[in-house]
């Protein structure tokens, strides 16, 4: 115990200063991995605010050693995260043809119709409920953030403005509203308040109604180095192994799972009460389960190891930028994505490497990262200046976007994608 060591008046301040876990209250004292100190990964910079402080939070991640479940204390608000959110999902293509493939898939298997009702957390701008709107199948989102919501009943979606939790869903319940089918995509992550979030989803299940989720697989994020995925926004990250036991703890069973390849490899769980036995276990569940034990998620030491491979793709990272910079090329970013951010801060990459990087969401143009403060332009000032090589923040789009830029070839220009390891394309 360091901080019992400690002779001088005040706190050791390498002793932990985690509460206890967000799942079953243990105290929390193994560090997964420390980022060091980040803005909050979103905001971006305006010009006028270039000259003003900013707030940096520890990005410093703990692993329960009972439950596993790998987290970083709420440093902000879900107020903070989701009450003016300015990315809007319909944004993207290939986003909405997952969301219309989904819909369908859901359709079929459980066979909704319309006596069927889909409930959906975190719905966002009804980019995903409006497949089940169009199929007749009456569908309500639940959406902190008002103006988002107001997207969403524009196109035909119905959304309650509201945080989920058990209140809410009692709240439903006691109107006789209730699900057959409850979607909860990438917001598990982003719940301070783990319990109560589960236990709402309990109590807005119909008896035989059919929970999914889909949020990043952490074997995925050890496995491939996605440390930059981490993010101050995102409480928490799940094995397979961790969301069965925090289900069962409210009386959920996860029947079956599936491995996407979303958000660099994402699972979609499907969960039904405890007591409804009309849904069998699946193999598939039962397989990857034994994957993630035999690759070490329920032993301590797996997670103490971590660690070093995110110092070590640091060290290659600089390696390369120094000796590019020292030969005189130019190095550009290509995107301003929250990962980038997290990845540029915890590397002390700044516009002494980068010049400046691009991105094709109008929002974002104009500003500047948070904390590294490399400018934000559009994406026609590549073909401008010529760099000699582009750094693909988006790593898990990288095929589209050197498909669609693939005009730097024209000057030598080359990709550079920096996880899961550094690689750069001839
Ligand atoms: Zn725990």
């Amino acid at each position: 115990m360091k901080a019992e060591l400690s002779t001088e008046v005040g706190e050791d301040v390498t002793a932990s200063t985690a509460g206890g876990c967000r799942f079953c209250g243990a105290r929390l004292e193994h560090v997964f991995v420390d980022l060091g100190m980040s803005p909050l990964c979103e905001s971006y910079v305006s010009a006028k605010q270039l000259n003003q402080m900013e707030p940096f939070y520890p990005l410093r991640v703990y692993v329960c050693e009972r439950c596993f479940l790998v987290q970083l204390e709420a440093y902000v608000t879900r107020e903070q995260i989701f009450t003016e959110y300015a990315y809007f999902s319909s944004f993207s293509d290939s986003w909405l043809e997952h969301a219309r493939a989904y819909a369908e898939l859901m359709i079929t298997r459980f066979g909704l119709d319309s006596q069927s009702q889909v409930l959906e957390v975190a719905s966002n701008d009804g980019y995903l409920l409006q497949y089940f709107v169009k199929s007749g199948i009456p569908s309500i989102g639940i959406e902190p953030a008002a103006n988002v919501a107001r997207a969403a009943v524009e196109r035909g979606v119905p959304t309650r403005v509201e945080f989920f939790g058990l209140e809410s869903a009692r709240s439903m319940a006691a109107t006789r509203l209730s699900a057959d089918l409850l979607v909860g995509n990438n917001v598990l992550a982003q719940v301070p308040d783990i319990n109560d979030f589960v236990a709402g989803l309990g109590a807005a299940l119909k008896p035989h109604g059919v929970i999914t989720m889909e949020f990043p697989h952490l074997m995925r994020l050890v496995a491939e180095n996605q440390f930059d995925t981490i993010y101050h926004e995102h409480f928490s990250y799940f094995s397979l192994i961790t969301v069965e036991k925090i289900l069962a703890a409210h009386s959920l069973t996860i029947f079956d799972v599936e491995e996407l390849p979303t958000h660099g490899g994402s699972l979609r769980i499907y969960a039904r009460h405890a007591n409804d036995l009309l849904r069998p276990i699946e193999e598939r569940l039962i397989a990857l389960r034994t994957r993630e034990e035999e690759a070490g998620f329920t032993r301590l030491e797996m997670y103490q190891g971590f660690a070093e491979s995110v110092q070590e793709t640091k060290r290659k990272l600089l390696d390369f930028l120094i000796q590019a910079k020292r030969q005189g090329r130019s190095i550009v970013g290509y995107g301003a994505p929250g990962k980038g951010n997290t990845l540029l801060n915890y590397c002390g990459i700044r516009t002494d490497f980068l010049d400046y990087t691009v991105d094709r969401n109008p929002y974002k143009q104009g500003k500047a990262l948070p904390g590294t403060h490399i400018p934000i332009c559009a994406p026609e000032k590549i073909r401008e200046t010529r760099p000699d090589y582009v750094l693909i923040l988006p790593w898990n789009l990288k095929d589209e976007i050197m498909k669609q830029n693939a005009y730097i070839l024209e000057w030598g220009g080359r990709f550079v994608v920096p996880i899961p390891e550094l690689r750069v394309f001839d």
